[in-house]
Order: structure tokens, then sequence, then C-alpha cells
């Protein structure tokens, strides 16, 4: 069971990646868990990737694909993985492909949890923080008993500047741009499946599961 899970900030991607490893029992590869290990092990493509880090460069595919390939290659990946935030590109997803292919497999689904762009303004900008204890509330979620103030000491909110309409819009726009030729990619392969992601929690990983269970695992 060979897994992509995409979806953008805020289509709820941890949580679903969570259930998703525990309930079939494969590991969770996160790009950035993956950097980390090959560093801490002091791999050759972890000291390079490191150099690249360090001087806060972008590392190239070829490291990133070596970085993949170890990786994948290890024993707990033999029945199965859930990548994570690998591949961001049509290039990186290609070479993705090739080293499968010469392992004798191959991607058979890539999940993306789609959420409408005004739903994942609402759930990115909704954070609010007290200013006197730190504690994170959420206007949708998780809100205040008393708006704009903190449960516990009365304390005023605010909103972090990160978490602005217009900083999320952006962040949005500019992953939307990135992942839609990747989407294509992937529909054209037939490994496709959108989720409903505005679902209750449960329901989204229910949808999820569904689609794994029909491939006879
Ligand atoms: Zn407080």
């Amino acid at each position: 069971m060979n897994i992509v899970l995409m979806g953008l900030p805020g289509a709820g991607k941890g949580t679903q990646a969570d259930k998703i490893v525990e309930k079939y029992e494969i590991p969770h590869i996160s790009t950035g868990d993956m950097f980390r290990a090959a560093i801490q092990e002091g791999t050759e493509l972890g000291v390079k990737a490191k150099s690249f880090m360090d001087q806060g460069a972008l590392v190239p595919d070829e490291v990133t694909i070596g970085i993949v390939r170890e990786r994948l290659s290890k024993s707990d990946c033999d029945n199965g993985f859930l990548l994570d935030g690998f591949p961001r590109t049509v290039p990186q997803a290609e070479a993705l492909d090739a080293l499968l292919s010469d392992m004798s497999r191959k991607i058979e689904h890539v999940l993306n949890i789609k959420v409408e762009k005004d739903e994942l303004i609402a759930r990115l900008t909704g954070r609010r923080i007290c200013k006197v204890c730190g504690t994170s509330y959420h206007l949708q979620f998780n809100p205040p008993k008393v708006e704009g103030k903190c449960d516990k000491d009365g304390g005023e909110l605010y909103q972090r500047a990160d978490d602005n309409p217009e900083t999320v819009t952006n962040r949005l726009e500019v992953n939307m741009n990135q992942t839609a030729p990747l989407l294509s990619y992937y529909d054209d392969k037939g490994v496709l499946t959108n989720i409903d992601g505005q679902k209750d929690i449960n329901d989204v990983f229910k949808d999820l599961d569904a689609i794994l269970q029909e491939s006879g695992q």
C-alpha cells in the first residue's frame, strides 16, 4: 500500500495521516522527518542536504530524491508507506515513479483532501491567542466563552501576523499553483482520488479508508 497524501494547509492532512498509519501500520514519511533522520544518521546525502539547508538554500532534487530512495528502501516500508510533503513537483513525481519502478513498486493511491478555499481561509485565520497566558483558541473549533477574552484570565485575545487573511490567502494561492500540475499528473495516471475534507474528521477518514479497502488490502 504505497500512498501519497496531498492537501492544502488547513485541509487536515496531518490528522488523517495519523489515522491511516495507525490503521494500516505503515510508516508516515514526511519530508521534514526524512531530512532530519538523514542528517542525524550522517549519511552522505544527509550531509549534503544539511550544507544546503545551512545556507538557507533549497535542497536540490537529486539530493532529496536520493534521501527518499534510502528511506523507502528501509524494511519498515516493505508493506507500504504514506508519503506526505513529497513529491511537490512533477519532476519529483517522475523521479519517484522511476525509483519505485527500480524496486518493482509503484504509487497505488494519491489521496487529495479537498477543502474549499474560503473554508481553508476560515480555518487558518481563526486562531486567537491570549496576550496574558498564551492559550490558543479557534473561532470555529475552540471559541472562547466570551468573545475576545481568555477563558482562564480574561486576557485580550490577538491574532498572529502569520494568521492574517492576506498572508494566509497568499500562502494558499502559492500552494494551489504548485500542486495543480502534480494533481493533473496523478489524475492522468488514474491513481488520484479527491476526498471531501469539509466533512467531520471521522467521516473524512471513513471515505479515505473506503478507498484503501477497495484496493483489496
Ligand atoms: Zn489567558
